[in-house]
């Protein structure tokens, strides 16, 4: 997602793209030219200096890509400012703000029992499951997603299928009653990681903080948590940031799981969501398949949205 690439080259280049001529009408053999690049230039394009005035209606476009791309109102804005108050060298400004907007918060997930909280739909129950398959040591399943019958089926699907424990209760039950069965098996068999998938009912703000406290408090009676993970459909776009909004005022939220970036998406999200909260995007979704899941490498995103 090279975000930034149209609107640096128009700055800092001397000369327009020159027209490209038509194509002759006979097949030109192929010239293949291999380039060896010894080191990249020190000096990169967003530090030169601007050739040519940046107007305000550039500005606008830059801004209307950025919005496209899920960044946000909120940094776009700032991203523009940052720009603009530079007289000599808004390209480097923006950069810095760019970079800047990031969390630097571990993103390492720590292991014991781990939350995975969000909306229905958004990968909760998948993520739970690609998840436990990518944490070392001894790792169990529980499936406090009681209120869809599905998602404890298919989270038993999936624990067959990796080779993991997975933890039920009674269809309708108390998705608590899971959490505490589970807590409690995870201290008895001396397991490393317990990966509880919980209901993503948002009826309103109090009753998510009700849900998730007592779920919270009956785990603590056997283990402290050490992480819970926002689920996030990347393809929402900027509902992801109203999700963010809700779920980290109803618990502590540790981490980002970015699911669906395999679709539509252009994974701005993940920066507008570490600027408004500081929480680290820590796993990225990419399919359907167990094997689309990897930690989230912020060094590689950021030089994605810059080269
Ligand atoms: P939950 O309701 O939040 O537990 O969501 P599920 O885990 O049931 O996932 C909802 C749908 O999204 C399922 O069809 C999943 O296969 C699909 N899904 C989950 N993660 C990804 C992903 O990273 N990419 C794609 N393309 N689909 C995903």
């Amino acid at each position: 997602m090279s975000l930034f690439k149209k609107f640096v080259n128009k700055f800092t280049s001397k000369s327009e793209t020159p027209e490209v001529p038509e194509a002759p009408e006979q097949v030109q053999p192929k010239v293949v030219e291999v380039v060896e690049i010894k080191e990249l230039p020190k000096d990169d394009i967003w530090s030169q200096p601007i050739v040519r005035e940046i107007k305000d209606s550039d500005w606008d476009e830059l801004a209307t890509e950025l919005l496209q791309s899920d960044l946000g109102r909120e940094l776009t804005n700032e991203l523009v400012a940052a720009g603009k108050k530079s007289k000599d060298k808004p390209l480097a400004a923006i950069k810095e703000k760019l970079e800047s907007a990031m969390s630097k918060k571990d993103r390492a997930t720590k292991s014991g029992v781990i939350l995975i909280v969000g909306v229905n739909g958004t990968g909760k129950t998948t993520s739970a499951a690609k998840l436990a398959n990518k944490l070392s040591g001894k790792t169990m399943l529980a499936a406090a997603d009681t209120f869809r019958a599905a998602a404890v089926d298919q989270l038993k699907t999936w624990g067959e299928k990796i080779g993991k424990e997975v933890v039920t209760g009674q269809a309708n039950g108390d998705p608590a009653a899971v959490a505490f069965d589970a807590a409690k098996k995870f201290v008895d068999t001396n397991s490393d990681n317990l990966i509880i998938d919980t209901a993503g009912r948002l009826h309103n703000k109090a009753d998510l903080m009700a849900e998730l406290g007592k779920v919270r408090r009956v785990i603590e009676k056997s283990a402290p948590i050490s992480e819970v993970l926002l689920v996030i459909d990347a393809t929402t776009g900027q509902n992801g940031l109203a999700q963010a909004q809700v779920f980290t005022e109803a618990v502590e939220v540790t981490g980002i799981i970015l699911t669906k970036l395999d679709g539509s998406a252009r994974g701005g999200i993940a920066l507008a969501i570490e600027h408004k909260f500081d929480i680290p995007v820590k796993w990225v979704g990419s399919g359907e398949s167990v094997n689309d899941f990897e930690t989230f490498d912020s060094n590689s995103y950021i030089n994605g949205l810059l080269s």
